[in-house]
């Protein structure tokens, strides 16, 4: 009996050697040490033994099984610290590696200019106005100057949604909500930039551009004049663009305002000299502008014998050329990232 004892012992010391998964170890326990295991059915059949033997076989059934159980504690730990020590190889993260790179978008040159100009116009006592784009024919046209069926209207092909909605062909309609919404009739400062849409679309047009548009009405007795118009216009142009370039107002014609005025500035490429994008005139056209229309004050409701004031309008993306040096309107809407992030150095 103790040769059979020692035998399933050396057969299992053996296999639990020999084994380098854990589930099969498992498996050893309950072969040799469970309730059914070679060495415990040893000593369910101890009845059969002499009551001399019994405790010397006893003891030695014992002392196998603790030997067994030992070694596959032993054996247990060591390949779960081998199982650990591969995941923790395999898991490495190698810290050196340079990190998934964070894509910044940045602010188009049309939003930095708006931004500069509402700073600028703000520190002047100027407020921010805003406006639908989806605008009645009432607002874009007819509390402007612009009844049904005037000529004027042809100057700006319009999207029309139905006979009185349309997707509004420039910002000024702001303006007769401005003055329409202040029922105490007290003075107006105010600017308002946005998108704008017309129906055209060639190399130096697109059908929605932006603009911005100013607008002050103030009592007659304070006589806001067209040197007024000028020096604000001076300080705009100048600060948002260049501080050597020049002014000159032209006679125009616009239905909103009377005298009505187109403005130009030195060209920013040749300095005033002539090149092939001033037309060698010296001069590029930046703004219209002029004293509000009496029609257009008492349309909404204010007293053209008791207020006047100026009106003024631009396209931002004009503005964005000249302030960025952009030689083609087009770069503006491509969305070429390229060409937009060259814009994050001038902050
Ligand atoms: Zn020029």
């Amino acid at each position: 009996m103790q040769a059979q004892i020692k035998t399933i012992k050396e057969k299992a010391i053996h296999e639990i050697e020999k084994t380098e998964d854990l589930k099969i170890l498992n498996d050893l326990r309950v072969k040799y040490l469970g309730k059914k295991g070679e060495l415990t059915l040893i000593l369910r059949g101890m009845g059969a033994l002499s009551p001399e033997e019994r405790p010397i076989i006893g003891s030695a059934v014992n002392k196998a099984k603790e030997e067994v159980e030992a070694l596959i504690i032993e054996k247990e730990e060591k390949l779960e610290q081998q199982e650990l020590n591969k995941k923790l190889q395999e898991e490495t993260i190698d810290i050196t590696l340079p990190s998934t790179k964070i894509v910044r978008g940045s602010k188009h040159p049309v939003n930095r200019v708006i931004e500069e100009i509402e700073d600028l116009f703000v520190s002047m006592g100027y407020d921010v106005e805003v406006g639908p784009e989806l605008e009645t024919d009432e607002f874009c046209f007819e509390r402007l100057n612009l009844p049904k069926g005037h000529p004027a209207r042809d100057m700006q092909d319009s999207f029309y949604i139905t006979n009185e909605y349309l997707l509004r062909t420039q910002t000024s309609s702001v303006q007769a909500r401005t003055m329409l919404k202040n029922t105490e009739k007290t003075p107006i400062r105010m600017i308002c930039a946005g998108k704008t849409y017309r129906r055209e679309d060639d190399a130096t047009h697109s059908h929605q551009f932006s603009q911005v548009e100013g607008l002050v009405v103030d009592y007659k007795e304070r006589n806001v004049s067209l040197a007024d118009l000028k020096g604000t216009l001076e300080v705009f142009v100048k600060r948002l663009i260049g501080e050597n370039l020049d002014l000159r107002f032209r006679p125009s014609y616009f239905p909103f305002t009377e005298p009505s005025y187109e403005v130009d500035v030195t060209c920013f490429k040749c300095s005033g000299k002539g090149c092939p994008l001033c037309k060698q005139t010296g001069w590029i056209e930046i703004l219209g502008a002029g004293i509000v229309h009496p029609n257009v004050l008492r349309m909404n409701g204010y007293d053209p014998d008791k207020f006047s004031g100026f009106a003024f309008g631009t396209g931002l993306e004009r503005l964005a050329m000249f302030k960025y040096g952009i030689t083609d309107m087009r770069y503006l809407y491509t969305n070429d990232v390229r060409f937009l992030k060259q814009f994050d150095r001038k902050d």
